[in-house]
Formats: C-alpha cells, structure tokens, sequence
C-alpha cells in the first residue's frame, strides 16, 4: 500500500477518500480537514481563546494538539464526572498530555466542587446518566468558559457522533434537536459560542492521529455508556459504511447543506426568554437552572428549597 500523495509506504487507508497516506501525509490531512471545518464554517479566528473541553479519550487530546499545531489560541478543561476508576484514569491522561506540553488544563471536579457525582444526580433525578452528564457538562463548560473569559468552547465531536446523533433524531424526527445540531453554535444570551472542528474526521482517523504523534489517551468507554442507544446507531451506520464509503459524509453533510435550515427557523423560534439563575447566575428560563436543579436533589438539600425549585420547573 502506498502513499497517494508521495508513493512512499502508506500507514492508513481511507476508503472514503479512495486514498492511503504515508504518516507525514495522514497528519497533514488531519490537520488541512479541521482547518477546511474551522474556515468553511467560521468556528475560531487565531486572536480568539479557545477551550477545548478534555475528557482524556482521542477525540479530545487530538483536537487540543491539531488547533495548536494550527497556531490557536487553546487550553483546556478537565471534568471530573466522578465515575469510579474511569474517572480517575480519563483524568490523568488529560493532565500527563497537558502537563508534559506545559499546556493550561482549567480542572473542576464534581464531586468536591458541587457535592455530587454523576451516577448519584442520575438516580437523584431519576434521568439516565449520560442525561444528567450532558446537562451537567454544558452547565459547566459554559460557566468556565464565562468565568475564564474565554471566547469559544470546543469539543472533540467527530464526524461518527454527528453523523450517528442526526441518525438518531431523524429515526425519531427530533426536530428541535436538528435545529440545534450545527458544527457551529454561535454565542447567545451570556452562552460562548461552540464549536466542532472534528466533524470533517472519523473515529478510526483520530486513533490513527493519536497513536502516529505519541498521544497516549483512555481506550475504555465509559462504563455509564453501555446500552447508550447511540452506540447502537453507530454500529448500524458503520455497517452501511462498510458496504458504501463516505454514506457517513454525506448524510451529515447533506443534512448540513440541504435540510438544516428549515429546522433551524423552528428552533429559534422556540427559544424562551432567558434571565440569570437565582443561585449560580447562568442563563435559564426558568427561575433556577436545570444543573442547580439537579445538584440540589442530588445532594438532598432541605424539602423547601425543593420545592421552590420544582415551582420554578
Ligand atoms: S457515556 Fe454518558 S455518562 Fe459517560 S461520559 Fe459520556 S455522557 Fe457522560
Ligand atoms: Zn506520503
Ligand atoms: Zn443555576
């Protein structure tokens, strides 16, 4: 197999692209697709700070390492979720990458910061867990973005979650979540914008980009992800793949290009008007947000405060 750019030995084969890629090529790809993503769809100017949101998988370390090969501006942002050894382990593959590039890694951990972890709030609020991780991962990733003065959030989305979360809401015709399923968010409301520079790149590239610049990063999957509903609509379009390269593409790109927007109009409309928690000051429409909501009955605070709270739902 050889290189289709220099014809020297290929270490990778992208059937998508009809191409294989020597390792110096592959890495010049990876990083030539996130700056087509970041350009095509206007997510960060290098005068802008960006935090990438680091969870110690792949996806995350490789988009942190790719924006600054690019010249960005970007630290990071670790959270502990509090989910036993996973926890522990995703935790210091974050830190070794960060520290080890003298990289600025922003740390808040659940437990010790907001007396809850995720598998307690979930059963607390009975919602599945990967509810209550979402809800609290966007509450704080936008708290530390506002606190730290940052322009935009990043994250290591890749084209196989977009392509299996638009599966998902078109099976169920979600249609305010296909307005909002865009690589861009723009800033709204006191919310830094977010952004996913990975869309343009699959999760076999990411391991290959991890593995080819000496990445070391966690293999294992969450353990609240088993029977995770999305997992089983990656496998379905994975199959289709197989039989038919770059069906992952142009689903979402089509979907990007030619459906979105009349999804988008709904969702705008739809937003609610937003004023400042009564506890934490985050923008909600209600009285007090969805995460002081969770926290408060994750950590059993007295029945009245609950109750202000459920008033406010
Ligand atoms: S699998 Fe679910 S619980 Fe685990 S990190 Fe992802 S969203 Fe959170
Ligand atoms: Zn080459
Ligand atoms: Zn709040």
């Amino acid at each position: 197999m050889k290189c289709t750019v220099c014809k020297g030995p290929a270490v990778i084969d992208i059937r998508r692209h009809n191409a294989n890629f020597c390792s110096e090529h592959f890495l010049r790809l990876c990083r030539d697709q996130v700056a087509k993503a970041i350009k095509d769809f206007e997510m960060l100017r290098p005068d802008e700070r960006a935090l990438v949101a680091v969870s110690g998988g792949k996806d995350s370390l490789a988009v942190w390492d790719i924006l600054l090969e690019l010249g960005y501006q970007a630290d990071g942002l670790y959270l502990g979720l509090g989910i036993g050894d996973y926890s522990d382990a995703s935790g210091e593959m974050a830190r070794a990458f960060a520290s080890a590039r003298g990289l600025h890694l922003v740390e808040i951990d659940l437990p010790t910061d907001h007396g809850f972890d995720i598998p307690t709030g979930a059963r607390a609020a009975r919602r599945v867990p990967c509810s209550a991780c979402g809800l609290s991962k966007r509450h704080l990733f936008d708290e530390a973005a506002r606190e730290g003065g940052y322009d935009v959030v990043v994250t290591g989305h890749n084209l196989d979650d977009e392509a299996a979360v638009l599966f998902g809401n078109v099976l169920h015709w979600q249609t305010d979540y296909l307005g909002r399923q865009l690589p861009v968010l723009p800033a709204r409301h006191g919310f830094p914008r977010k952004v996913k520079p990975l869309v343009r790149l699959g999760e076999r590239e990411m391991a290959a980009y991890c593995v080819l610049r000496n990445i070391d990063y966690i293999v294992e999957e969450c353990p609240m992800a088993a029977g995770n509903k999305h997992l089983g609509y990656k496998e379905a379009l994975n199959a289709i793949e197989a039989t038919s390269p770059g069906s992952k593409h142009d689903f979402y790109f089509g979907f990007l290009a030619r459906a979105s927007a009349h999804f988008t109009t709904e969702a705008e409309a739809e937003q609610q008007e937003l004023h400042p928690c009564g506890r934490c000051g985050a923008p909600t429409p209600g009285e007090v947000c969805a995460f002081c909501r969770l926290a408060e009955r994750a950590t059993a605070v007295p029945v009245s405060l609950g109750r202000r709270a459920e008033a406010s739902r």
